[in-house]
């Protein structure tokens, strides 16, 4: 009887245990990347932005939400830096959930460019076609889609679907914002290009401003933490328990994010970490363990693709200290 009645004891420290172990391994991990990244020096700033080269280089912060909602941090969680293209995943999210998969398949395109962020001659080879969501062409042609009668109702659904994402309101950036809109003639470019081909859905000025704006959403690493985590926790978020996307969609998001979330380094950070992400040029990355956990860096400097130099890195090294690689199974 006393033996019986001991099983559900020992069951319930095992548990105890084992919940104690995998918390100190995700502290661990990080406390580990963010000494051996701490004093790394490479990169600079985003300049194209004028705004973004006057924003601290040193701001490092690093956050893992997982999807039951624990939350694990080291470094500056209370800096807050532009979104950027890290925006261009939770519209396309939106847009999946509205309108389905087919329309972005037919509609944008899914398929990687394999050349930089903002290029032009990438819409000029496809004619407009198959230009990834997750580049600046295919990022304002999703803002021209989004539903929303007019570009104030594009924009309060883009904002809602964010705050949503990251379970608390997310504030513009003004001065990142006016700095963009007024030296973007690129992405007008880009947009009166994809109009011409037939693959811009709304007024092309206006759908730029919106996108602009959408990347001056400010953030701090626990906000994109909870958004990676809601990605990774099947479209629900695991803080507030609201379900923001569905499962479905979410899958359809994160293989996206494989293809195309590191720009035209998207393949080697597939292959170093097997876990989808998205990087933005303020400096953000956020990676998505499928039912696991999201975890986000912020560190400004970029390297030549316009990655955070700091945030791969440390990531890469959290990846691979959890085992977290979703591809690396050990043999039964
Ligand atoms: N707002 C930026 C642009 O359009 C976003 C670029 C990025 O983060 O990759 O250039």
């Amino acid at each position: 009887m006393k033996t019986l009645r001991l099983i559900p004891a020992i069951a319930l420290a095992g548990l105890l245990f084992s919940y104690t172990a995998i918390a100190q391994n995700y502290q661990a991990a990080i406390d580990n990347a963010y000494s051996k990244y701490k004093d790394l020096k490479e990169g600079a700033n985003a300049d194209y932005i004028k705004e973004l080269a006057n924003v601290d280089p040193d701001i490092y912060g690093i956050a893992i939400v997982t999807t039951d909602g624990k939350v694990y941090s080291k470094g500056d969680l209370s800096s807050r830096v532009s979104i950027q293209s890290i925006s261009k995943v939770f519209t396309l999210a939106k847009i999946l959930e509205e309108q389905g998969p087919q329309a972005i398949m037919d509609k944008i395109g899914v398929d990687a460019t394999g050349l930089r962020f903002n290029s032009i001659v990438a819409i000029e080879l496809q004619k407009g076609k198959e230009i990834n969501p997750l580049v600046n062409p295919g990022a304002i042609a999703a803002v021209s889609l989004i539903n929303g009668a007019d570009s104030a109702a594009k924009w309060r659904n883009i904002q809602q679907v964010h705050n949503e994402f990251a379970g608390s309101t997310l504030l513009v950036n003004g001065p990142v914002y006016v700095s963009e809109a007024g030296d973007n003639l690129r992405n007008q470019a880009i947009a009166h290009l994809l109009l011409a081909y037939g693959r811009m859905y709304f007024d092309p000025v206006q759908a730029t401003d919106v996108y602009t704006k959408q990347c001056a959403l400010n953030v701090n690493a626990k906000d994109l933490a909870v958004m990676a985590a809601t990605l990774a926790n099947g479209g629900t978020n695991p803080v507030t328990k609201k379900k923001v996307v569905s499962p479905e969609t979410a899958a359809y998001t994160m293989s996206v994010m494989e293809t195309a979330g590191l720009y035209d380094n998207a393949g080697q950070w597939l292959f170093k970490t097997g876990v989808p992400a998205k990087s933005g040029v303020g400096g953000g990355i956020i990676a998505a363990v499928p039912g696991k956990f999201g975890i986000a860096v912020i560190s400004p400097p970029l390297d030549a693709a316009g990655n955070s130099v700091k945030a791969q890195r440390t990531i890469e090294a959290i990846i691979a200290e959890l085992k977290a690689n979703p591809n690396l199974v050990m043999p039964k």
